[in-house]
């Protein structure tokens, strides 16, 4: 299988002042053709540096990708760098030169002098056009390895990438794909999902099932690498039928699908209707539903009731049941759900109170300690979650969480 590697080049880089964005579209760009990339290499303006990297991406993979260092200015050696990798002398090419003339008179400028360096190209390498900027791309071979060099300007990278990179390097893998495909899980940790799936997570196995997690949800990546394209989809097909035996209710949706908006679908098929309550989150679970367009039609209210004077005065919550156990409890959670039901005439609705923290925590109500029900006319389910991790990631946990068990009272 023909594999790539990235390079990206620039102190900018090096230093966290630019985020490598580069290779994130890279990567992705490159898989979704059936070249997976195996490497990445950061370095700094330095020609010994970006050769050592060239040689380190070229042992690596068939096709290496480099980008950054192109500039008019003397910190941009990545030109120098390709000559010294090629040995080979930089020969001024009068075309792009002409090129970049045309560029500043169309602006009504004058070329100014530094700019001439980006018309020199290695001797056997081949330019490629910019379109948007005046840095020509590279292209090179040595060793039967392919080397590209493109602009670090974001916007520069991706017209040349798909305008004269993308043709080179497709013919380089034709009977070559991968199909990604990810199954979206909510409502156990990655080590309990991947004991559940015990051999089927094996490195080495194809498809390849790869686990992230994010905020409570757990994506499976079904990486299937195949001769063709339909081989691959069925393959990545059959395992998505695993994953979903297996993990049972586990399993939400698929692909960029959110809970919310999963939740969303079936609360409209169903012909129901939502409101929720919420103190802890602050209106994240009311933000989440009405992310999805169309949330109109199921979703009726949203209250913030931060204060206990705001869960009785709007929700109908007993001041009295707050006293005796606490706003943070089972009692009050149930409380505020079905209060918001009354008082939206909804289907359903969600009650969500807790300690996002950092502060006021107790021994017996711990930081990230939050309840949540979620409430119909014949059933009212309370969930006590502890939630780890800071306020930010408390809050978002918890409006998925309640995403979730309403998903599981709807679907179940
Ligand atoms: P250069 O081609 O080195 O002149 O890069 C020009 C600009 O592109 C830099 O100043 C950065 O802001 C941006 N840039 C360079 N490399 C990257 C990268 N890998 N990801 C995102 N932006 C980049
Ligand atoms: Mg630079």
């Amino acid at each position: 299988m023909k594999k790539a590697s990235i390079v990206s080049i620039g102190n900018e880089l090096l230093s966290g002042e630019t985020t490598d964005t580069n290779t994130a579209y890279l990567s992705r760009e490159l898989l979704s053709i059936g070249m997976p990339v195996v490497s990445f290499y950061t370095v700094g303006d330095e020609i010994a540096a970006i050769v050592r990297a060239l040689r380190l991406a070229g042992d690596d993979a068939d096709v290496v990708l480099a980008t950054g260092g192109l500039g008019p200015t003397d910190d941009d050696v990545t030109r120098q760098a390709f000559a010294e990798l090629l040995g080979a002398e930089l020969q001024m090419e009068n075309e792009l030169l002409e090129r970049m003339q045309v560029f500043f008179a169309r602006r009504g400028l004058e070329m100014p002098e530094k700019n001439s360096i980006q018309a020199y190209i290695p001797v056997g390498a081949k330019s490629l056009a910019n379109n948007t900027g005046t840095a020509a791309g590279i292209m090179a071979k040595a060793k039967s390895k392919v080397f590209f060099a493109m602009p670090g300007v974001p916007s520069e990278m991706t017209q040349m990438f798909r305008e004269s990179v993308l043709p080179e390097v497709r013919p380089l893998a034709p009977s070559q794909t991968v199909v990604v495909r990810k199954v979206r899980c909510c409502g156990a940790g990655e080590s309990t999902i991947a004991g559940i799936l015990g051999e089927l997570m094996q490195r080495g196995r194809n498809p390849l099932i790869n686990c992230t997690a994010e905020s409570g949800i757990i994506t499976l990546h079904v990486i299937a690498k195949a001769e063709s394209e339909a081989a691959g989809q069925q393959m990545a097909e059959d395992d998505e039928k695993l994953l979903r035996d297996a993990l049972g209710k586990l399993v939400y949706g698929t692909g960029e699908q959110t809970l919310a908006e999963v939740v969303g679908l079936e609360l409209a098929r169903l012909g129901k209707t939502i409101a929720v309550a919420e103190s802890c989150t602050g209106g994240l679970a009311a933000k989440l539903l009405t992310d999805a367009s169309g949330a109109s039609n199921y979703f009726t209210h949203g209250w913030v009731t931060y204060s206990n004077g705001a869960k009785t005065s709007l929700l109908g919550v007993p001041k009295g049941l707050i006293d005796r156990c606490g706003a943070v409890s089972e009692e009050v959670a149930r409380a505020m759900a079905e209060g918001a039901r009354l008082k939206a005439c909804s289907d359903y609705a969600i009650g969500i109170t807790g300690i996002a923290g950092p502060g006021g925590g107790t021994e017996q109500k711990p930081v990230g300690l939050v309840y949540i029900c979620v409430d119909s006319s014949g059933q009212s389910d309370v969930s006590r979650c502890q939630l780890s991790g800071p306020r930010e990631s408390v809050r978002l946990r918890a409006a998925q969480t309640a995403l979730n068990l309403l998903r599981l009272q709807l679907m179940y």
